[in-house]
């Protein structure tokens, strides 16, 4: 009676419940924002789309969802998401 699902992931700027292969893992460092391509890093994750990024600075839901409070650097995500939409 159990189908397969893929996991899913709520995403932390729209909170849309999605499947994880079509989200963005990404993990805190120090205060600096991860992309988790191999969803290996270990820590507490923050899932996103990519579309999303600008939402998810809007609304802090970085910090919200790391519980941190300092200011989040977000070079490797943004330059992610660049090459992305080349
Ligand atoms: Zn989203």
């Amino acid at each position: 009676m159990f189908s397969k699902k893929p996991r899913q992931r709520s995403c932390i700027a729209c909170r849309r419940l999605e499947n994880w292969t079509d989200l963005i893992r990404t993990v805190l460092l120090d205060n600096e924002i991860k992309v988790d391509l191999n969803h290996r890093m270990p820590g507490r994750g923050a899932w996103l789309h990519s579309k999303c990024f600008q939402i998810a600075l809007e609304r802090k839901a970085f910090n919200r969802s790391f519980k941190y409070e300092g200011e989040i650097k977000f070079k490797e995500l943004e330059d992610y998401l660049k090459n992305l939409s080349n």
